[in-house]
Parts: C-alpha cells; structure tokens; sequence
C-alpha cells in the first residue's frame, strides 16, 4: 500500500474514533445537550459555521417567509466579515451561539487555553452586546477538559440527534436533504445544518435553502413546532 495511502486510512480511523468518543450522540463525556423533551412536538433548527454570503442572506430571507425561528452557531472570524448578517438574524429573533474563534479542532484538543471560545464570543457581543452563552464544539469534538472550560465560563454545549449531508461538496439536492431529516426527526429534536462553510468566507449554498423551504411546512403538517434551542431546552442563550 502506499504511503499516502496508509495515510489517509490513519486519518479516516482517527476521524471515526474521535466522533464516536468526542461527539454526539454518545461522545462528549456528558456535555452536550442533544435533544429536548420527547413528550412535545417541538424541534429546533440549528445552523453552524455561518455567517457568509449570499448563503446566510438568503437563509434568512427564507426563514423569514416561512416565520420560523433558528440557532445559529457561528465562527469568531466569519461574525468578524459580516456583522450586519449577524444584526440582522439577531433583530429578527434569531439565537446566536458559539461556535469558536477560528473552526479550529486542535484548539479545543489542547489542555490549556481558551481564547478560541472568548475571541469569538466577544466578536458576536461587538454587534450584539450580548455574551453567548451557547456552544457548538468545531467539528462536533469536545474533550473533558474543553467541556469543563465551557462550564467554568457558564456555556451549555448544544449537540443534535438529527444529522444531515448538508455540507457536503457539492451540494446534495435539497428534497433527499429534507427527506431525510423528516425520517430521522422526533419530538425534542435537535437538527444539524450548515448555513456555511467552516473555513470558506463566502459560499452559495441552494440546496441547504431548498431543505428548508421544504422540510418546514412538511413538520408542521405533521404537528411539529419549531423552536430555537433556548425555548427547546429551557435555559437562557445570552450571559
Ligand atoms: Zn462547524
């Protein structure tokens, strides 16, 4: 086998191991929180890796036809390129979470350290004036130690128990995106997307707006409310 070969099987072993341990549903050591109640019909819509344009604009502009509310968790350094996206889904009634200074797996790995999560929280209070007390680990990953800096600092690590291909390249049409998440849904859900890419300042992503535009009236025919993260869980999105 060759070199390259060996390893990219590394990595593919590393990635797999590290999701099953580090993230939802059953990694994360008991941090995340990754659905609400499963007595009500309630689901919440959560987007990461966000704020870039046009995707998040035309998001917004979708969600706004549709009157539905959703938990952004964005990174530090795309707030920093698009505040006025970021006012924007605030005045609207949107939740903005955290989700890292840089999208940097390494810097939640680290033993020590923290100004992955306060860099990108005070850029979001800069626009905001607001301290988000809501955090999505890059890459879904938290160690122990990550998890308890987040606690120290009074975040609540928000998971998910509906996973999508949202962010694949290219894209996966939108009708097989929102198939199936209606499939994977339940009450007290708490469902992955991507309003953008991690580490790309500016993408167009259609078929991320197409799910949307299709999987909201289709839960709500089916009795489905939808909610931000704070209103599923009960607890407080800004400090
Ligand atoms: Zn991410």
């Amino acid at each position: 086998m060759a070199i390259s070969n060996v390893k990219r099987s590394v990595a593919k072993i590393v990635d797999v191991g590290g999701n099953f341990l580090l993230g939802p549903p059953y990694g994360g050591f008991g941090f995340f929180r990754n659905h609400g109640s499963r007595t009500a019909r309630k689901v919440a819509l959560t987007f990461d890796d966000g704020p870039s344009k046009p995707s998040t604009a035309n998001l917004l502009d979708a969600m706004d036809a549709l009157q539905v509310k959703a938990t952004f968790f964005w990174v530090g350094a795309h707030v920093q390129r698009n505040p006025d996206l970021l006012q924007r889904a605030y005045a609207s009634g949107h939740v903005i979470g955290n989700h890292s200074m840089l999208h940097s797996r390494k810097a939640g790995l680290m033993l020590t350290g923290g100004a992955h999560i306060d860099a990108s929280a005070a850029e979001i209070a800069k626009v905001i004036g607001r301290q988000p007390r809501l955090y999505r680990p890059p890459w879904g990953w938290l160690t122990p130690w990550e998890g308890q800096r987040l606690a120290q600092r009074g975040y609540t690590v928000v998971g998910w128990d509906v996973y999508t291909l949202d962010w694949k390249v290219p894209e996966i049409d939108g009708r097989s995106i929102a198939q199936g998440i209606c499939q994977d849904v339940r009450p007290g859900s708490i469902i992955l997307m991507h309003d953008s890419y991690a580490v790309v300042p500016e993408c167009h992503k259609i078929e991320m707006v197409r799910a949307v535009q299709q999987l909201v009236p289709q839960l709500r025919a089916e009795g489905y409310e939808f909610v931000t993260i704070p209103d599923l869980l009960g607890l407080q999105a800004y400090a």
